[in-house]
């Protein structure tokens, strides 16, 4: 997920506009900034960028970060106190800290092999306290958002999208993050795109959208030109990007479909490749041609195998790939503090009696799954000669493990 691998010119003037005015606030100084707006000018542009040729309008407010868009999503569809929020066990932490942060709960489900949220493990989640579901959509790829999507209508649940990892990717030509209430975008330095610290929520509901702008800048209602004289509409919280964060994030989405191209021509090659290996076998993607393509993930027949093919593919210098089950970031079963619910304050959910017993979760299906898979990063900068290489040395290694499978 590199954007940082085309970091460069275009990323210093839009930096040197907002230096140019000494102007680092998102709002106001309407004289002094001399039209220099980064935040509002990301904002109209991803907007537009996600809509697409559909119709539908998509409204889009920056945050400070991915994990800053998800309290905001979470609040703004009024998440709280006691709700219950279904999130997969496998997925980078912050998906489950923004649920605590709420003051709600949050339930796991299983995952099947899109590597997201199984439909119907969710379905078999649903209590009469659940709220809200997240779908993660892991590694560049999608969920089966279509039925997600069917599994909230039905129940009334709130569908909020954490796209941190797949802005780009598209499920039957719609922007994945627009198909939920909200939709959450990151761009921390290791994202698709990346303005240093900064994320995004979007949504086509005008309601949400004036919720979000405003609990993230403490109720401001951001009617008028005078700051000082603007309604509270009601409490809220310090999200906002700044200028300079805003100004990369400009010069970053200018290159997000190249980047996509890109990975999507690298990862094809080396797909293709490794398509006729016998016992290997890659990830449900439910809309090949919408992958964004940060990885390509793909399974062995069991864990041992798994294991053995990461740690070969390592030390054969085919770097970049990772065995998640074993990772402390992104699967539940490494997540200590998660199980003791450790917190340097008491958190609302320890005083829930109804929620999960964090210490003695199982997830046999995920397990099952995580157990075989090796996710590797598509990168922009490989040559052609290095892709040769990389599939070169990618068939020796695998073919020789799964030989006596
Ligand atoms: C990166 C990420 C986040 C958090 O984004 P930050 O900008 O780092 O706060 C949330 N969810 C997922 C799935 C992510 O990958």
């Amino acid at each position: 997920m590199p954007g940082f691998e085309w970091f460069g010119d275009e990323e210093r003037k839009e930096v040197g506009d907002v230096l140019q005015t000494g102007v680092l606030f998102r709002y106001g100084f309407d004289q002094a900034r001399q039209g220099v707006w980064k935040a509002k000018t990301f904002e109209e542009k991803l907007a537009a960028r996600l809509q697409g040729e559909n119709k539908e309008t998509v409204y889009c407010h920056l945050c400070s970060s991915g994990t800053a868009a998800l309290s905001v999503a979470l609040s703004s569809c009024g998440v709280g106190a006691q709700d219950e929020v279904i999130i997969p066990p496998f997925t980078f932490v912050a998906t489950v800290e923004s649920v605590l942060m709420a003051g709600a709960i949050p339930v796991f489900a299983e995952i099947d092999e899109t590597l997201c949220l199984n439909p119907d493990s969710v379905e078999k989640a649903i209590t009469p306290r659940t709220k809200a579901v997240i779908p993660v959509h892991m590694c560049g790829s999608m969920a089966r958002i279509d039925r997600l999507k069917d599994v909230c209508e039905k129940n009334s649940l709130i569908l909020i999208e954490d796209a941190c990892q797949a802005i780009g990717a598209e499920f039957q030509g719609k922007a994945i993050g627009t198909f939920g209430d909200m939709g959450c975008f990151s761009f921390d330095s290791v994202k698709t795109i990346t303005c240093g610290e900064g994320g995004a929520v979007v949504t086509s509901r005008q309601d949400l959208y004036g919720f979000a702008h405003a609990w993230s800048d403490h109720g401001h209602d951001h009617i008028g030109s005078d700051r000082g004289m603007e309604e509270h509409v009601f409490l809220g919280a310090n999200f906002r990007i700044s200028e300079l964060n805003a100004a990369v994030g400009v010069a970053q989405l200018g290159k997000l479909d190249k980047i996509i191209q890109t990975q999507r021509e690298n990862k094809r090659a080396i797909k293709d490749a490794l398509n006729d290996i016998d016992g290997l076998t890659f990830r449900d993607i439910p809309d090949e041609q919408g992958d964004s393509a940060t990885f390509l993930s793909f399974f062995l027949p069991n864990q041992t195998l798994a294991e053995k093919a990461a740690e070969a593919l390592g030390q054969g210098g085919v770097d970049g790939c990772f065995y998640w089950y074993g990772n402390k970031w992104h699967y539940i079963k490494n997540w200590g503090h998660l199980a003791q619910l450790k917190s340097p304050a008491p958190l609302a959910a320890q005083f829930m009696e109804h929620r999960p017993d964090y210490h003695h979760l199982s997830f046999p299906e995920s397990d099952q799954i995580m157990g075989r898979l090796i996710s590797m990063q598509i990168k922009l900068s490989w040559t052609k000669e290095e892709i040769g290489v990389r599939i070169e040395k990618m068939r020796k290694i695998l073919i020789d493990i799964l030989k006596d499978k």
